[in-house]
């Protein structure tokens, strides 16, 4: 079926996610109020897909914006599927409840759309989202990941929250959390990394056979944040088998990057703060890409990972070792 703006996939709980996401994560260079204001135009562009998460530090900004447009009748509060993400140091199950009823605080919404286990790896529970000992190294913790789980299911069942998933997971994670016992509510996403250089076909072919939806993060190449991102690995938007594309649709690079993506099944999400930009990277629905193009983009993989988080690989959780 052909893709519209208005397109949505239907998860695996029956509710519905647009097939491309607003992205508010932005390194410190920007301030929170910038994402709000970027999360407004990106409202008045047609995007009804907000990605945030605690971490991001602009939960009140991006709550405040979505509220804005709902107060000046641009939508309604059921237009917008709004993500929200547990962050590491509250995995413990007594811990999960009220950080989702933080964030709902901080936004001002009486529910999420969309919940999700930010990451596998766990830091020590407390207030501090980056615990260090002496040393600076950060504190991890292993709590069972079935059991922050099923606290989630719990906010489910509360009405906090429409849909539960998680980020970050691999396939083994996945598996570990659809054979539990007594599972009540499958993932309905996994959100990791994806773009033209990590294209995920197996975490995809295997999420497909889950009826997962692949949510993909940094389809653009990402904002490139020195402290998490090697500034020499090559750039999504600079690629030139995706610029001899892009060239020959008269699209642009970022549009065909998301496009092949769409056309694979995959949700994307995309960041801007530049109103331009953001308007731009609404326009991918009108305009195609052929098999060929799509064959072609498969060709440019490298399974090279972005964001790899070094600091967390000596977590027994870290998702990154297995291929996939
Ligand atoms: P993206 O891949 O979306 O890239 C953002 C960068 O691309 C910015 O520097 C932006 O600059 C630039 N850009 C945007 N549009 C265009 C365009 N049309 N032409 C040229 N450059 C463009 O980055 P992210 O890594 O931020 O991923 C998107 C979102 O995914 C995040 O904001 C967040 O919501 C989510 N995410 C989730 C993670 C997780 O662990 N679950 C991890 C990382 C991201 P400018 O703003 O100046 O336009």
């Amino acid at each position: 079926m052909a893709l519209k703006p208005d397109s949505c996939v239907v998860l695996n709980d029956g509710h519905k996610i647009p097939v491309i996401g607003f992205g508010t994560y932005a390194p410190d260079t920007y301030t929170k109020e910038q994402a709000g204001e970027s999360t407004k135009v990106a409202i008045d562009v047609g995007f009804r897909h907000i990605d945030c998460a605690f971490m991001y530090g602009n939960e009140v900004e991006v709550g405040q914006a979505i509220r804005s447009k709902i107060a000046d009748g641009t939508v309604k509060r059921e237009d917008i599927f709004y993500t929200g993400k547990l962050w590491s140091n509250n995995h413990t199950p007594e811990r999960v409840q009220p950080a989702l009823e933080k964030s709902l605080n901080d936004l001002q919404l009486d529910y999420m759309d969309l919940f999700l286990i930010h990451t596998p790896v766990e830091l020590k529970p407390g207030d501090d989202p980056f615990p260090k000992d002496e040393d600076g190294k950060l504190i991890f913790n292993n709590t069972d990941i079935r059991d922050t789980w099923k606290a989630l299911e719990a906010c489910k069942d509360a009405g906090l929250v429409r849909s539960i998933g998680v980020s970050n997971f691999n396939r083994s994670q996945l598996e570990l959390i659809l054979n539990m016992p007594g599972l009540k509510y499958k993932p309905v996403c996994d959100q990791v990394e994806c773009h033209i250089f990590l294209n995920q076909s197996k975490l995809l072919k295997f999420c497909k056979s889950q009826d997962i939806v692949l949510v993909g993060y940094s389809v653009l190449g990402s904002s490139r944040v020195e402290n998490w991102i090697d500034q020499n690995s090559p750039q999504v938007l600079e690629d030139p088998v995706l610029n001899t594309v892009a060239k020959k649709l008269k699209r642009s690079p970022a549009q065909v990057a998301m496009r092949y993506l769409l056309q694979r099944g995959i949700v994307v999400l995309a960041k801007s703060f530049n109103p331009e930009r953001i308007k731009q990277n609404f326009q991918v629905f009108d305009f195609e890409l052929s098999d060929e193009d799509v064959l072609t983009l498969d060709g440019v993989n490298k399974n090279m990972r972005y964001l790899s988080i070094d600091v967390w690989k000596e977590h027994p959780k870290y998702p990154f070792h297995d291929e996939y």
